[in-house]
């Protein structure tokens, strides 16, 4: 009797080769790879890339603290102290007195009474919304909203939990309303929102967004990742901006930005941390914050409260950038903030503009779908408040120069 055919076995690895063909193709298109560009030296406003020095604006460095001494005293002072490592997770050996200070001093910063400190800002919001959103809730979210929250999202629909997703228009607060009046009356319902988005540089409406979680039963998850240290008349962020510190119930914020290290934290009422502080396998399941970051985080946030100068700074460049690129014929979006996204629309072409800009010495990231819209291909611009005026003079000239070659402007 025949044998029947033993099955083919499908190598799991085989998509790997189809990805790098794909990945080729993409390059031969542009000319050039453009990601993962490994930084030789990082002299702040500027870097050495391939033996080349380049004015770097797409750092999140907002305020340059990651190069402030007293940032860098601070953090080798804790390490020495304390080692490099905590060497394990908040839950068991990993939490030091430093992790339960600074979540003190951070709750008191965004006006709440409770924080908790995760490794990065990506497991912050991935830990905070899958511990709070369970079966029978409820997330409703920008459609803009940052990929850390959508996966804070998708984890708490997976795991068999089925928590539904509902996603509005970017910034459509009538849409918002339909969205919520559709919604059963007996669900939880969590409304998540950047504070600055990510790629769009423009300010999330606070005080409506809370209006409107107020009347339909949500409570509202704020990320202050690129308005903490930016926006507010003293870089408190979305809250200070809007005067309104009563609409978001949940702040969360990533280090690796203004405060110039990493990690990240999420604040709010004591009983609803310790809540997720029991619940968030990011932060159960992974090694805490090591003492050089804690101390950086630390001194970085006496910084931000006692010296607002850095972030009037900021502002005032990026109210100058906004005002120069419009001039030059780029278009900005609704940019209002420290990022300043060049909006190109192809790919090819965003490709094409972003290696005339490295080979011109500037260096500014290229963003295309799925971190952008299809057609929505940007350089995303952002900018620190110690570039220099000639810095930024010289970047603007090189983007105007480059992009009128290319027919961008
Ligand atoms: N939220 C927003 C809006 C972000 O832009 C980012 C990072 N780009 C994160 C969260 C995640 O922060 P981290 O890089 O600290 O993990």
């Amino acid at each position: 009797m025949e044998q029947p055919a033993a099955p083919t076995a499908v190598d799991i690895f085989g998509k790997a080769g189809t990805w790098a063909v794909g990945k080729q193709a993409r390059v031969d298109r542009a000319g050039f790879y453009p990601y993962f560009a490994a930084i030789e030296e990082n002299l702040g406003t500027k870097v050495i890339i391939d033996g080349r020095e380049m004015i770097m604006i797409g750092s999140n460095n907002y305020l340059g603290l990651s190069w402030d001494p007293r940032v860098i005293e601070a953090s080798v002072a804790a390490t020495k102290r304390y080692g490099t490592s905590c060497s394990g997770s908040r839950f068991l050996n990993g939490t030091f007195k430093l992790h339960e200070e600074l979540e003190e001093q951070l709750a008191r910063f965004v006006g709440k009474r409770a924080a908790l400190c995760f490794t990065t800002g990506y497991q912050t919001n991935l830990g905070a919304i899958s511990a709070l959103a369970g079966r029978q809730d409820i997330v409703i979210s920008d459609r803009l909203n940052h990929a850390s929250l959508v996966d804070g999202m998708l984890l708490a629909g997976g795991m068999n939990r089925g928590t539904k997703v509902v996603r509005y228009g970017h910034d459509d607060i009538e849409d918002l309303e339909r969205v919520l009046q559709n919604l059963p009356e007996d669900a939880g319902k969590l409304l998540v929102t950047d504070g600055v988005f990510s790629m769009e540089g423009d300010i999330a409406r606070l005080p409506k967004l809370g209006e409107l979680a107020r009347r339909y039963g949500a409570r509202l998850y704020l990320d202050e990742a690129h308005a903490i240290g930016v926006i507010g008349p003293t870089g408190r962020g979305t809250q200070e901006h809007w005067d309104d510190y009563d609409s978001a119930d949940l702040v969360m914020c990533t280090f690796s930005k203004s405060f110039g290290a990493i990690g990240g934290f999420v604040a709010g009422e004591p009983e609803v941390i310790d809540f997720i502080k029991h619940e968030a396998r990011p932060l159960i399941f992974s090694a805490s914050m090591p003492p050089g970051t804690i101390a950086a985080v630390a001194a970085a946030l006496r910084i931000i409260e006692e010296e607002p100068e850095h972030a009037l700074r900021l502002q005032e460049i990026a109210g100058r950038m906004v005002d120069a690129f419009k001039s030059l014929g780029f278009n900005v979006g609704p940019s209002c903030t420290a990022i300043v996204p060049l909006i190109i629309g192809d790919d090819n072409l965003t490709f094409l503009f972003h290696r005339a800009l490295l080979e011109h010495g500037v260096y500014a990231n290229p963003v295309v779908s799925p971190a952008v819209p299809p057609n929505g291909a940007l350089i995303r611009t952002s900018f620190m408040a110690i570039h220099s005026d000639d810095e930024l003079d010289r970047a603007l000239e090189v983007c105007a120069k480059e992009a009128r070659k290319l027919g961008i402007i």
